[in-house]
């Protein structure tokens, strides 16, 4: 896991772990932790690269580890995911300029940028409540009983907190209140209260001494990820203080546009705050990675963490401007500057909402050149939040997440539901269904594959598929038998030799014939440059391309793409991927192949242009992309895309293209 062992995976492990009556135990060197306690996993402090040992004891011994391992690895595939979407996310933050910068020179104070936006509004400070804590001791039983019920009204809080935050925000934040319940349902720390309790102490005192113990046990640990973990249970934990204290939580009232100050925010302080008046998030400790600044990109809030304790001492009440790209906040601001970042704000504003109004409109250039703009996704679900935010179809459903996570492949019903799922979801759209793409990165282990030195350059997608004859018959079977409820185009990945795609034609149409289907347009995904190359050979063989720019790209500069240090120069506007792009294009347009691009690429806004600039027909991408990337098109003509498109093929470097 690229960022170790973090509350969401080890929160699975517990799930897992509690499935079985055994004691589990994960290891690391001679450090252990309860495999069903979440914070004794957090607290081991595992990071990328470290060796842990699984160990367990009990009637279902053998069992519990086979299924933790299978968890284990399965997840691994996500975290990575993860990881490079939040390095894009951020690569790409820094790469763009500031929309606003001050004109005079007002007080500035610099954090960490957590959640893009600027904003203008009063400064409040949100101080967290201070408990105080007598130690009464009462009656033993009557102080456990107390503690647990304590513990369970919370724990329904959080369930409530997770149902609603899934439908106002999605299920990975949703993730985070699941991940709360289980830091409370940790055996350890109710285990270490109630000693206290039976040592003689009151039941508030010895809940606080047992959570603040493990809070700072968390905070010791050296990853900054893993630390940030503290806080959410000092969150939680605190909940509990406050009901067997008989507090109630006070949430701020707030009566104009504010830019909250704290020393710290909790995630579900996060979520209680007014968002008719919080405009902005300033926090003096934490980082980018916690919850609370997860929270605060997915409300579009604008937030800088990190910012030190002069923030604190910012006067309350003052107009303050925060822009939570650059990770600043500005302070005795010009009534000129503030005129002028309410501009901004306006024009933004202004261009979402027009995004979101012209999301359905085709992305015809200024000259009347169409290209179609598509989603990539992995579920009937994704397409239907893709076509909602303007995608005109599917140009790339990734088949392998259903194999994931789970402990045998999927059989030919199951699949054949989930593809008539997507072919209802889409409407009659174009849906575009990759092949499973296992191996390099994505490994299933149920399927028992050899361990290889370098996965990238082994047995990967098509290669794999040829190989394990029964994974491809029953995914082609499902697939043509779903074709019965909508159109489906089939796209094999990484082909490498001609040969390859005669014998996978040739198994679609037995395959075919066996479940009597309908007859599917077949396509192959461009991510080896020998693909690229030899594009004429390959173009008459197929029925479209599309090009898979992460890992052309990967292939072309051999740059791992999850590699940690070097992956930023991954860049797939290097001029020599373009290139391959370009000798693709050129080859399907002399055969009249149908070509789209399904990489990073295509919903980057310059890539988007320079593609289209190249002649592709089609760019598919995230759905949040979409509606941006589509306006992009709209705002410029065909003929100067093309001009681009030629200038970035005779660039040097991907910063020269970039500098275009
Ligand atoms: C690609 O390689 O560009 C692609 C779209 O496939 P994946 O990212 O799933 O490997
Ligand atoms: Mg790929």
């Amino acid at each position: 896991y690229p960022n170790g062992l973090h509350a969401r995976p080890a929160t699975r492990w517990v799930e897992t772990a509690k499935r079985f009556a055994c004691d589990l135990r994960v290891y690391k060197a001679l450090e252990f932790a309860d495999a069903k306690a979440l914070t004794g996993l957090l607290a081991l402090g595992a990071t990328r690269g470290d060796s842990l040992r699984v160990a367990a004891r009990g009637p279902d011994a053998r069992r519990a580890v086979d299924a933790l391992l299978d968890v284990m690895q399965a997840l691994s595939a996500d975290e990575k995911a993860d990881a490079e979407r939040a390095r894009r996310n951020a690569l790409a933050a820094r790469r763009s300029a500031p929309d606003w910068l001050p004109d005079g020179s007002p007080q500035a104070i610099y954090g960490i940028g957590a959640s893009p936006g600027l904003a203008i509004g009063a400064l409040v400070r949100h101080v967290s409540h201070q408990f105080e804590v007598h130690d009464s001791p009462a009656d033993v039983i009557a102080d456990g009983e107390a503690l647990e019920s304590a513990v369970l009204a919370i724990s329904q809080e959080l369930q409530t907190l997770e149902t609603q935050t899934r439908t106002r925000l999605g299920a990975s934040e949703a993730a985070i209140f699941a991940s709360q319940r289980e830091l409370i349902a940790d055996a350890d720390l109710l285990r270490e209260a109630l000693a206290s309790i039976l040592r003689g102490h009151g039941v508030a005192w010895a809940w606080q001494a047992a959570l603040q113990a493990r809070v700072e046990k968390l905070q010791a640990v050296a990853d900054p990820l893993l630390a940030a973990r503290a806080l959410d249970l000092r969150d939680v934990g605190e909940r509990v203080l406050a009901r067997l204290l008989g507090i109630e939580r006070q949430s701020l009232v707030l009566k104009q546009a504010s830019i909250l100050v704290a020393d710290d925010l909790t995630p579900s302080d996060t979520l209680q705050l007014d968002m008719n008046f919080v405009v902005g998030l300033a926090i003096s400790s934490g980082g980018p990675t916690s919850h609370t600044a997860i929270l605060a990109r997915t409300l579009g809030l604008p937030a800088v963490v990190a910012a030190g304790s002069a923030l604190l001492a910012a006067p309350e009440g003052q107009l303050a401007v925060i822009d939570g790209g650059l990770g600043a906040v500005y302070l005795e601001v010009s009534q000129t500057d503030r005129d002028a970042v309410a501009t901004v704000i306006a024009r933004q504003l202004a261009e979402r909402n027009a995004l979101r109004e012209s999301r359905y409109l085709p992305a015809t250039t200024t000259d009347g050149h169409t290209v179609e703009v598509a989603a990539n996704v992995a579920n009937a679900k994704q397409a239907r939040v893709a076509i909602e935010a303007g995608a005109e179809g599917v140009g790339l459903m990734r088949t392998e997440f259903l194999f994931l996570e789970r402990n045998s492949a999927p059989d030919e019903e199951e699949q054949y539901r989930v593809y008539r799922d997507m072919t209802e979801a889409m409407g009659g759209r174009t849906l575009i269904i990759r092949a499973l793409d296992i191996g390099g990165d994505k490994k299933v282990p149920y399927l028992n594959l050899a361990k290889e030195e370098n996965p990238f350059l082994g047995v990967r997608g098509a290669r794999l598929l040829l190989l394990r004859q029964d994974l491809l018959y029953t995914q082609l079977r499902a697939l043509y038998r779903a074709a019965a409820h909508g159109p489906i185009r089939i796209m094999f990945p990484m082909v490498t030799h001609t040969s390859e795609i005669e014998a996978l034609r040739s198994h679609c149409e037995r395959a075919r014939a066996q479940v009597n289907g309908p007859q599917l347009k077949i396509g192959i995904m461009v991510e080896v440059p020998a693909v690229a190359v030899m594009a004429e050979k390959f173009a008459p063989l197929v029925d479209f391309f599309s090009v898979g720019t992460n890992d052309l790209t990967q292939y072309t500069l051999a740059i791992d793409r999850q590699h940690p240090e070097l992956a930023p120069q991954a860049d797939s506007l290097h001029p020599a991927v373009l290139d391959l792009i370009a000798r693709t294009v050129a080859a399907a347009k002399k055969h009249g192949t149908w070509v789209g691009v399904c990489g990073g690429l295509a919903g980057d806004p310059l890539g988007a242009r320079i593609l289209t600039g190249l002649g592709v027909d089609e760019l598919s991408m995230s759905a949040q992309d979409v509606a941006s990337v589509k306006a992009t098109l709209r705002g410029d003509s065909y003929s100067a895309m093309q001009v681009l498109a030629q200038r970035a093929l005779a660039a040097g470097s991907a910063d020269e293209v970039r500098a275009l």
